[in-house]
C-alpha cells in the first residue's frame, strides 16, 4: 500500500467516494463520472480497479501521459532543490523556458524579441494578455463567435458563449464579435480604435473547428495594417497538439500575443503568456503580476515536456497519428460519422445527430475517456505519446458505442 492511502484516503470505493464528494465540493461541474486514483503512461484506473485508456488527457493537458518517467524525475529533483522563490527573484528554470517559448513564437521571424509572462493556467495568461493590450492605449478588442478563453472576468470577456457570459455581465467592456473564418467581417470590424484581434487557430471547446485556410494570414494583415495586436490562443493547441510547437505558425506567420497552458506542463499547472516585438515591451515594472506564476517547479515540467517532445520526435508521430485515426475513423463507414475534424491530436468526431454525449457515455463504460464539447461531436484529445495501436482499439469500441447511444427508433443504417 503506498502512502497516499492514509492521506487522502485513496482506499475508499467509488461510490462512498462520490457521496463525499457532492457533500463537500461545489457543483461547477456536475456530478463527477468516475474517481480515478492513478495513472500510468495513457491509461488511468478508477477507484474499483477498472483501467481506461485516456483519450482525452485531462482536457488535452497530458501531453506525454500519466507519470512520464522524465517529467517525474524533473519535478522532484526541482522540488528537492528549490520549489519557489516568488516573482522578487529569478530562477534558472523559468529563465530557459522563457527561452524555449520566446524562440517557439519566433519560428517565423527569429529577428524580433519575444518576451514571457508566466502563468498558472490559460484563462490567466489570457487576463494577461488582455490588460497588455490595455496599454497599447487602444481599447476595443475583436473577439470570434464561437471562441472559449476561459472563466476570469476578462477572459470571459471575449469568450463569446451567452450561457457562461450571461450570469457575470457586466463583463469588461468594448468587446466585439465577428463569425470565425469570415476575412470579410474581420476587416470591416478592425479600424484604428481596435487594440487587438484575439483568435484560436482552432476552437476545440466550440467543437474542434480549424480556421479555414488563409484565415490567420488574413487576420495578421488586417491588424498589421490597422496597427492592432494579433492576439492568438494557443492554450488548447499548443506544445505540439497540433502537430507543431504552435497550430498558428505553420501558416508563416508571428503573433504579437501568444497564450498557452494546458499541454505546457504536463498537467503541473503552468501558463505563458509570450509578447513579440513592441508587445513585449507593454509591461512595466508593476503593471501586472503573480505570485505562483512561474515558479521553478513548474517551469521544470515545462521544460521536461520540451525536452521529451524534441527527443521522442513527437511533433512528426502527432502528425501522422492524428492522419490515421481520422482516416481509421472514417472507414468505418458508420452512417453515425459524418466528419472528423481538427489537426494532429486535437480532433472532432462530428456525429449525424446529437448522440455525443450518450456516446461518450458508452465509451466510459467500455474503457475509454473522451468527451463532448456540443451535441453532436466527440472530442479526442489524447496524450502524444499514444501508439496508432491505442487509437485503432478504440476506433474498434466506436461502433458499439455509437449504436448504444443511438436515438431510439434512428438505429443503425
Ligand atoms: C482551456 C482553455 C482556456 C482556459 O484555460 P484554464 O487553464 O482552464 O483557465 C483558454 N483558452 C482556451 C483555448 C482553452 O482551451
Amino acid at each position: 500500500m503506498n502512502q497516499l492511502a492514509s492521506i487522502a484516503d485513496t482506499t475508499a470505493g467509488q461510490a462512498e467516494l462520490l457521496g463525499r464528494y457532492g457533500d463537500v465540493m461545489m457543483n461547477t461541474f456536475g456530478a463527477p463520472k468516475r474517481v480515478f486514483v492513478r495513472g500510468e503512461g495513457v491509461h488511468v484506473w478508477d477507484a474499483d480497479g477498472k483501467r481506461y485508456l485516456d483519450l482525452l488527457s485531462g482536457i488535452a493537458v497530458n501531453a506525454l501521459g500519466h507519470a512520464h518517467p522524465t517529467v517525474l524525475a524533473a519535478i522532484t529533483s526541482q522540488l528537492s532543490t528549490l520549489g519557489h522563490v516568488s516573482n522578487f527573484f529569478a530562477t534558472p528554470s523559468q529563465i530557459a523556458l522563457a527561452e524555449k517559448l520566446a524562440a517557439i513564437a519566433t519560428v517565423n521571424s527569429p529577428e524580433l524579441p519575444a518576451k514571457v509572462f508566466f502563468t498558472n493556467s490559460g484563462t490567466e495568461a489570457n487576463e494577461a494578455a488582455f490588460k497588455a493590450t490595455r496599454l497599447t492605449g487602444r481599447r476595443r478588442i475583436v473577439a470570434m463567435e464561437g471562441s472559449f478563453h476561459g472563466r476570469t472576468m476578462g477572459a470571459l470577456a471575449i469568450t463569446s458563449s451567452e450561457k457562461y457570459r450571461k450570469p457575470f455581465e457586466p463583463l469588461p467592456g468594448d468587446v466585439v464579435f465577428v463569425p470565425f473564418g469570415d476575412v470579410e467581417a474581420l476587416r470591416a470590424a478592425v479600424d484604428q480604435t481596435v487594440a487587438a484581434v484575439v483568435l484560436e487557430p482552432v476552437q476545440g471547446e466550440n467543437g474542434v473547428i480549424p480556421a479555414p485556410d488563409g484565415y490567420l494570414a488574413a487576420a495578421r494583415e488586417i491588424t498589421t495594417q490597422q496597427g492592432a495586436l494579433l492576439w492568438v490562443d494557443e492554450v488548447q493547441t499548443g506544445m505540439g497538439r497540433c502537430g507543431s510547437w504552435l497550430a498558428h505558425t505553420p501558416s508563416g506567420i508571428t503573433a504579437d500575443l501568444v497564450t498557452m497552458a494546458k499541454g505546457l506542463g504536463n498537467g503541473f499547472p503552468i501558463g505563458a503568456c509570450i509578447a513579440t516585438g513592441r508587445a513585449a515591451e507593454l509591461f512595466t515594472p508593476g503593471s501586472h503580476g503573480t505570485t505562483f506564476g512561474g515558479n521553478p517547479v513548474a517551469a521544470i515540467a515545462g521544460l521536461a515536456v520540451f525536452g521529451v517532445i524534441e527527443r521522442d520526435g513527437l511533433l512528426e508521430h502527432v502528425t501522422q497519428a492524428g492522419e490515421h485515426l481520422a482516416e481509421q475513423v472514417m472507414a468505418l463507414g458508420h452512417p453515425a460519422i459524418k466528419q472528423v475534424r481538427g489537426r494532429g491530436l486535437l480532433r472532432g468526431i462530428v456525429l449525424a445527430d446529437e448522440r455525443a454525449a450518450a456516446t461518450n457515455e458508452a465509451l466510459l463504460e467500455a474503457g475509454f475517456i473522451t468527451n463532448a464539447p456540443r451535441s453532436d461531436v466527440l472530442r479526442i484529445a489524447p496524450p502524444l505519446i499514444t501508439s496508432s495501436e491505442q487509437l485503432d482499439s478504440f476506433v474498434s469500441a466506436l461502433p458499439a458505442a455509437l449504436d448504444a447511444a443511438a436515438p431510439s427508433g434512428n438505429g443503425r443504417g
